[in-house]
């Protein structure tokens, strides 16, 4: 059965967020743990986040994916910058152990001009010091469409932060259609050759949770702007091979598409039906 949800919105708490999940037809979502531009995060509930987790376990959810604020820069060019990001990222996964089980995505970060290979040696030192052996959650790196200095927009880049990871059982990846396809990897086309390529350069089984996104601008733009399924240049087809490609099989796929609510619950219907 596909694993299908959408980004919603917590501003209502962590209980509500799961009810419409399931209103929309989803056994997933994803949501930012906190404003996704600012830094501060609400007091979190415990018996909100409980009764959460109770819903997640009666009604068999897949994994969700909380995300993490994308202003956080691990490898910016100042000290205060990636330590700012650091002790917010550790201080989300504090807080997601109240949901036990987790995904936490992050985007890896912008080297600035420091440098691709200063880049990657930044982001995998905040892992490092991030990251923590009791945590039950796991932290994907997500790929990224490479605009401007990001770090991400090659299989490579992500495949040589993992290797520097110490904690391997706690870091994955989170692939993104519409990065993937704005970075230059033919998913239209060549599906089975992009993933063959994942396979080869970072390692299938790292792979732990799909954005399914259209995107509004062609192969290789470099650009990152996201359209609802079936109205941008990747296409209903090349989305329909994704989700019922062998080789993705039970991941969670999370809906980032430029939707309200009812748009979110038509694609989510939508995709179950092409998946079958
Ligand atoms: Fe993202
Ligand atoms: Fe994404
Ligand atoms: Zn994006």
């Amino acid at each position: 059965m596909l694993h299908i949800g959408c980004h919603l919105s917590s501003t209502k708490g962590f209980a509500a967020m799961g009810r419409t999940a399931l209103e929309l037809g989803g056994d997933t979502f994803q949501f930012f743990t906190r404003n996704p531009r600012g830094s501060r995060a609400k007091e979190l509930d415990p018996a909100d986040a409980a009764s959460l987790a109770a819903l997640l376990r009666e009604r068999h959810f897949a994994p969700l994916v909380a995300h993490a604020p994308y202003t956080l820069n691990l490898c910016g060019e100042k000290e205060e910058t990636r330590r700012f990001a650091a002790e917010t990222m550790a201080d989300d996964l504090a807080r997601l152990e109240h949901i036990p089980g987790q995904l936490y995505n992050f985007h890896p970060g912008s080297h600035v001009g420091q440098g691709m290979g200063r880049g990657i040696e930044l982001i995998a030192q905040g892992l490092n010091a991030i990251l923590k052996k009791e945590q039950t959650t796991i932290v994907l790196l997500e790929t990224m469409a490479g605009k401007g200095s990001e770090v991400g927009g090659r299989f490579e880049e992500l495949r040589a932060i993992l290797d520097r990871v110490e904690l391997q059982d706690k870091i994955g990846v989170c692939l993104d259609t519409c990065h993937v396809h704005d970075g230059g990897y033919d998913i239209v086309n060549d599906l089975d050759g992009v993933l063959t390529e994942f396979d080869r350069v970072i390692g299938l089984e790292r792979l732990k949770a799909i954005h399914l996104n259209d995107s509004k601008n062609p192969l290789g733009s470099r650009k990152d702007r996201h359209a609802c399924l079936g109205e941008g240049c990747i296409g209903i087809d090349a989305l329909t091979r994704i989700v019922r490609h062998s080789a993705l099989q039970g991941l969670p796929f999370c809906l980032e598409t430029p939707n309200e609510l009812p748009g979110y619950k038509k694609e989510i219907e939508m995709m179950r039906h092409l998946a079958e």
